[in-house]
């Protein structure tokens, strides 16, 4: 996916959703089709070989192309959620957030200890989202888990929340 393509239909959103706050907003993204499509083609061509059997998507915008890349992969999908949203019984993790905590949860039976994992997010900011769903993934037994973004911060450092060994991809650096 041409990387010029997908900066100019990013929309950026200044004081959102407080002031100071520079937002990416990927709705532009998942609206034009030249980029959905050009972003699932490049994810597919990522991830194509990797005998991925499961992509969790992390709640909520990483649910658009996860659920589309899962399908094309002939993988399952799984929704990474906030607490009280998912139904059967959980796991969770709970992370540090700029002001306070944050809660992301599993559903206890979503993965087995066989699957191999790509997680999918929409941005990779600290990366303290990412880094608790990839904890509760591996709590399952696990052995190999990708992790995935469509955009990066680069000056936020996220990759540092994950260890050396953890495969991190990126469409987009910003
Ligand atoms: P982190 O945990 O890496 O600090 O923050 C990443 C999480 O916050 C992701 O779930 C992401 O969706 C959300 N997020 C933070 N900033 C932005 C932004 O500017 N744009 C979008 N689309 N999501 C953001």
């Amino acid at each position: 996916m041409n990387k010029e393509t997908l900066k100019k239909n990013l929309r950026e959103i200044p004081d959102f959703p407080k002031p100071g706050i520079l937002f990416y907003d990927v709705t532009t993204l998942f609206k034009n089709a030249e980029c959905l499509q050009g972003m699932i083609d490049e994810l597919y061509e990522l991830y194509k070989d990797k005998g991925i059997t499961k992509v969790v998507g992390i709640e909520s915008r990483g649910f658009i192309l996860g659920g589309a890349l899962a399908a094309r992969l002939g993988a399952g999908f799984i929704m990474a959620r906030k607490p009280g949203k998912l139904p059967a019984e959980v796991i969770e993790e709970t992370y540090a957030k700029e002001y306070g905590t944050d809660t992301i949860q599993l559903h206890k039976d979503a993965i087995s200890k066989d699957d191999v994992v790509l997680l999918h997010d929409d941005l990779l900011a600290t990366g303290g989202t990412m880094a608790a769903a990839y904890r509760l993934v591996k709590r399952c037994g696990v052995e190999k888990a990708y992790v995935n973004f469509v955009i990066e911060l680069k000056g936020l450092n996220g990759r540092n929340a994950f260890e050396k060994d953890v495969e991190v991809t990126t469409l987009l650096e910003l």
